[in-house]
C-alpha cells in the first residue's frame, strides 16, 4: 500500500486475564488500515473488542502480537496526531470548559497564551462560543460531548478516534452533533485526515462512513467490510441508504457459530456470553413480530422502527430468541419459528413452560444449574460455584452479569428459583 495510510494494523492480537488469571483472547489477527480521506465505522457486539482496538490505535494499550503503526511508525505510547473521544465524555468536573479543552494542548507543551487562543477558536468552531467559563455540570449532555470533541480536535489531530461518542446522547442531539462533525470534516475546517468511529447504531454508521468494518466476537476478528460510495451529506430516507442499512443488518446477523453449538447444549462453551437482554424485551419483540403488519416475519430495520428501541437493546433480544429457538434471524430478517408462534399465542403459564424447556435445551449454564440442583438432597446451592466457573472465562463483572441473565431467564422459565438475600439457587417449590 502507498504512503497515504494513517493507521495500519497487521496481525494484531490482544488477550486479557480472566478473573482467575487465565488468558482471554479479545482480539485475534486484526488486519486493518485507515487511509487519508476516509471515515471508517467499526461495528460489533458489545464485548467484541472495539474499544480495545481503539485503545491500541491511540497508543493507550499495547498489542500482544502483530504490528500497529501510525504513518509508518510503530505505535508505542500515545501518538501526537491521534486523538480519541470517549462515550463517557471523560471531562474533569472541577475544570472549566476552557480548561478542559486546553488540557489537550498542555501535554504538547503549547504556551499558555497560545493554548487559550486555540481553545477559544475551537470552542467557537464546535458551537460552544461563550461557554468557556462554564463547568461541565452546567452543560447538557450534548454540549458536554462537544467539549470532549473540542478537547480532541484542539490538538489538530491527523486521526480522530471516536468510541461511541454519540451513544450517550438522545437521538436528536446525537444526530446534530454527528452532522456538525461531518460538516467540519467536509468543509476542511479541521485538518483531520481520517476518522474512525465505533458505533452501535447501524444507521449512524451508514450515514457517516466511507467504509464499515464489522467485528465478530470472542475473539474479535474482522468479519466483513463494506464500502460506501455515496456523497455526503446523505439522506436517511434515500433508497441507497436504506438498502445499505439493510445490507449491514444482514451482515450483522449472519449466523455466528457460537450462537448455536453444533453438538447441542453440551458443546456450548462454558464461558459463552449470554446475550444481555431480559425476558420482557424478548417477549416484546415476539409480540411485535407476531402482530400486524409483520405476522411473524420482519425486516429488522422495519421492526426496529416499530419497536422504537435502539439496536443495542434489540440485537441481544434477537440473539436470545435465536438461541432459544423462538425465532430465526438471518440476513437482516427475523421470523418466528413454529414454536415462537406458539409462544406468541400462549397464555402466561404456557409461555413460561415453553421458555423453560427451550432454556434447558439451549443454554448450557441454565442446564448445568438445574442439573446440579437436582443432584442436591436439599435442592439448594449457593450461586458461588457457578460464578467461579464463569470467572474462568470472563472478567469478574461480566461473569456476574452473565449469571444474572441466566437467573432472570431461569426464574421466568421456572427452571430454578433464586433468593436475592442469600444468593441461593433452588429448585422450584412444587417439584
Ligand atoms: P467493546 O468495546 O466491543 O464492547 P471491549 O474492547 O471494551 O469491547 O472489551 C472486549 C473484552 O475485553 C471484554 O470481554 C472486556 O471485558 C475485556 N476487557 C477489556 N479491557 C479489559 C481489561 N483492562 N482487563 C481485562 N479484560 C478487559
Ligand atoms: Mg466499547
Amino acid at each position: 500500500m502507498g504512503s497515504n495510510l494513517l493507521l495500519e494494523l497487521q496481525g494484531v492480537a490482544k488477550s486479557f486475564r480472566s478473573a482467575d488469571g487465565a488468558p482471554l483472547r479479545v482480539l485475534d489477527n486484526i488486519n486493518f488500515s485507515l487511509a487519508e480521506g476516509e471515515i471508517v465505522a467499526l461495528l460489533g457486539k458489545s464485548g467484541s473488542g472495539k474499544s480495545t482496538l481503539l485503545r491500541i490505535m491511540a497508543g493507550l494499550l499495547e498489542a500482544d502480537a502483530g504490528k500497529a503503526a501510525y504513518r509508518g511508525h510503530s505505535i508505542n505510547g500515545p501518538a501526537l496526531g491521534v486523538a480519541m473521544v470517549f462515550q463517557s465524555f471523560a471531562l474533569f468536573p472541577w475544570l472549566t470548559v476552557q480548561q478542559n479543552v486546553e488540557l489537550g494542548l498542555e501535554a504538547q507543551g503549547v504556551s499558555a497564551a497560545r493554548r487559550e487562543q486555540r481553545a477559544d477558536a475551537m470552542l467557537e468552531l464546535i458551537g460552544l462560543a461563550g461557554f468557556g467559563g462554564a463547568l461541565p455540570r452546567e452543560l447538557s449532555g450534548g454540549m458536554r460531548q462537544r467539549v470532549g470533541i473540542a478537547r480532541a480536535l484542539v490538538t489538530n489531530p491527523d486521526v480522530l478516534l471516536m468510541d461511541e461518542a454519540f451513544s450517550a446522547l438522545d437521538v436528536l442531539t446525537g444526530e446534530t452533533l454527528r452532522d456538525d462533525i461531518l460538516e467540519l470534516w467536509g468543509s476542511r475546517k479541521i485538518p483531520t485526515k481520517g476518522i474512525l468511529i465505533v458505533s452501535h447504531n447501524i444507521e449512524e454508521a451508514v450515514m457517516m462512513a466511507d467504509r464499515i468494518v464489522i467485528l465478530s466476537s470472542s475473539p474479535g476478528r474482522i468479519r466483513s467490510e463494506i464500502q460506501i460510495d455515496l456523497a455526503r451529506p446523505r439522506s436517511a430516507d434515500a433508497t441507497e441508504v436504506r438498502a445499505l442499512i439493510d445490507e449491514v443488518y444482514g451482515l450483522m446477523t449472519l449466523r455466528q457459530p457460537q450462537g448455536a453449538p453444533a453438538g447441542g447444549v453440551a458443546a456450548q462453551h462454558p464461558g459463552y456470553r449470554l446475550p444481555d437482554t431480559n425476558v420482557s424485551h424478548m417477549a416484546g419483540v415476539v409480540d411485535l413480530l407476531a402482530g400486524a403488519p409483520f405476522n411473524g416475519h420482519a425486516d429488522l430495520p422495519q421492526l426496529a422502527e416499530k419497536a422504537e428501541l435502539p439496536d443495542e437493546v434489540l440485537f441481544p433480544a434477537y440473539e436470545a430468541l435465536g438461541l432459544l429457538g423462538l425465532a430465526h434471524v438471518e440476513k437482516g430478517d427475523i421470523a418466528l419459528t413454529p414454536l415462537g408462534r406458539r409462544y406468541a399465542g400462549a397464555e402466561q403459564t404456557l409461555r413460561q413452560e415453553i421458555f423453560g424447556q427451550q432454556l434447558l435445551m439451549h443454554v448450557a449454564l441454565a442446564a448445568r444449574i438445574r442439573e446440579k440442583l437436582e443432584q442436591e438432597a436439599t435442592g439448594r446451592l449457593p450461586e458461588k460455584p457457578f460464578l467461579e466457573l464463569l470467572e474462568e472465562f470472563l472478567k469478574a463483572d461480566e461473569a456476574k452479569h452473565v449469571l444474572e441473565v441466566a437467573i432472570e431467564w431461569g426464574r421466568y422459565g421456572e427452571v430454578y428459583e433464586y433468593d436475592f438475600h442469600t444468593g441461593l439457587l433452588k429448585l422450584p417449590d412444587q417439584e
